[in-house]
């Protein structure tokens, strides 16, 4: 099928031709015929592999005899290493790691779109819509947090959080849409960039019910939380992400394409709480896009959709080796998601439950999916004393003292106990170091369908992922 492509374009892709494979007939064709009209990079934050194949049998229908499929499994291209700037180590952040994937450069953890001489480098959404191309960012964060402000903002610490707010109208509008969280830093006692979006001309929403309505050809800014949207466990549509990247593809059809970012954020706040619920949760949210995402493509063969993670979070393991009760009986390797399908709220939100209300063991297993035991509530309990006594002494503070420390959580030791129960229930494992849940430096995998996808196989670096992007877009 042949497609118009503006002049200025064609001449820039017979430059980069060498980069591409051919794979149409007639060799004349073959750069114009291999330039995806839309590009829809997705990036799952923290979604190292064990991730996916947990994911894998979290998804599993236990009534079949076989392990389904995943969307993953079935569109796997290949890997990538993750490593930032020299200056950062082996170990990335998502900073670096999603300005390595915007940009094509290495940079040092906590850059947002420089290089290490804190120079601007341009970012793939920049180039996309000096193209003509519609652009977007749809994530589960704040807009303003390290992935999406890595592709629409240069700044040099992904926490100046207002800054970069800031710079999404100061620096020019670079996308026409915004789907994601964020109210707090968007409508502050200084300065409401809400408003400043409206006198743009952009359409604000602030509720998913107003989704359904948005104006067709107008801009859009939707933030429907004050930072992160609520774990995927509870918040009200538990397919949001998948919600808003229909939406957006709606918004930002048109003749000339689009360049889209999708963030199933969450994933890697999974794998810093060491909650597998809730990363599950995520996984299955990110999951159910990239189904919908597979019909589009198949609808629209014109757009590549290519999806990698920024590193992996926690150190996740799935399984272990069961106690040998009997000397006869062989213990057994076990991974048990069977107690986490069907959950239906976050350990964070019992976790709150409990501190709040003190629930008796009947009512703990009312929002479990499995019999916890009385011993369990006792070690809540006691945790619940731990978090009384954490908060009470950051109370008694100077206001001095309480500066630039972040208030504890009043449900925290409780919550690390519900989590250990399940994970002792299902026989997961965290094995990074760091009792808070680290990032960690092994490769991550990726994925990818529609036109121009088999340049993402192989091993390659997130910078190549980037580089890659730019050719398809037409940069030489
Ligand atoms: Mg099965
Ligand atoms: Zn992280």
């Amino acid at each position: 099928m042949k497609k118009f492509i503006p002049t200025l374009l064609t001449s820039l892709l017979i430059m980069s031709c060498t980069q591409l494979q051919a794979t149409q007939e007639s060799p004349e064709n073959t750069m114009a015929d291999n330039m995806p009209k839309n590009i829809i990079m997705v990036v799952g934050d923290g979604m190292g592999p064990a991730f996916t194949s947990a994911y894998r049998y979290y998804n599993d229908d236990p009534n079949t005899p076989e392990i389904e499929q995943t969307v993953f499994d079935r569109n796997f291209t290949g890997t990538s290493s993750t490593y930032p700037d020299p200056e950062s180590g082996y170990v990335t952040d998502s900073a670096a790691s999603a300005t390595a994937l915007s940009t094509g450069i290495k940079t040092y953890n906590n850059a947002i779109g420089l290089d290490i001489n804190r120079e601007p480098i341009e970012t793939v959404l920049e180039y996309a819509k000096k193209q003509g191309k519609k652009t977007g960012v749809v994530v589960t964060v704040q807009i303003n947090h390290a992935t999406p402000a890595s592709y629409l903002a240069h700044n040099v610490h992904r926490y100046n959080y207002n800054a970069i707010a800031d710079s999404y109208i100061d620096d020019g509008i670079k996308a026409d849409l915004y789907l994601g969280g964020g109210l707090e830093y968007f409508i502050r006692e200084d300065r409401n960039l809400v408003e400043e979006f409206i006198a743009s001309g952009f359409h604000y929403i602030d509720k998913y019910s107003e989704i359904a309505s948005i104006p067709k050809d107008k801009p859009v800014l939707g933030l429907f939380d004050k930072t992160n949207l609520p774990w995927a466990l509870d918040d009200t549509n538990k397919h949001r992400l998948s919600m808003m990247t229909k939406a957006a593809i709606k918004q930002l059809e048109n003749k000339n394409g689009y360049f889209m970012l999708v963030e199933g954020s969450q994933i890697d706040y999974g794998g810093h709480a060491r909650d597998i619920a809730a990363a599950m949760a995520e996984m299955d949210d990110l999951a159910k896009t990239l189904e919908y995402l597979e019909s589009y493509v198949a609808q629209n063969p014109d757009t590549l959709v290519v999806i990698t993670a920024d590193h992996s979070t926690g150190g996740l393991t799935i399984g272990k080796k069961t106690e040998r009760t009997d000397p006869n009986i062989n213990s057994k390797y076990l991974w048990r998601p069977e107690f986490i399908r069907a959950m239906t709220m976050s350990p964070q939100a019992m976790a709150i439950k409990f501190t709040d209300n003190e629930l008796s063991l009947e009512n703990m297993n009312k929002l479990m999916t499995f019999d916890i035991t009385e011993a369990d509530i006792i070690n809540m309990k006691q945790a619940k004393l731990i978090d009384q006594g954490i908060i009470k002494q950051f109370n008694s503070l100077s206001s001095a003292d309480k500066k630039g420390k972040r208030a504890p959580r009043p449900y925290q030791s409780v919550l690390n106990v519900i989590t250990k129960i399940i994970d002792v229930k299902t026989n997961t494992g965290w094995g990074s170091i760091s009792p808070s849940g680290t990032h960690t430096g092994i490769d991550v995998p990726v994925f990818a369908f529609g036109k121009g996808s088999e340049n993402f196989n192989g091993f390659q670096d997130n910078t190549d992922i980037a580089k890659k992007i730019f050719t398809l877009l037409g940069k030489k």
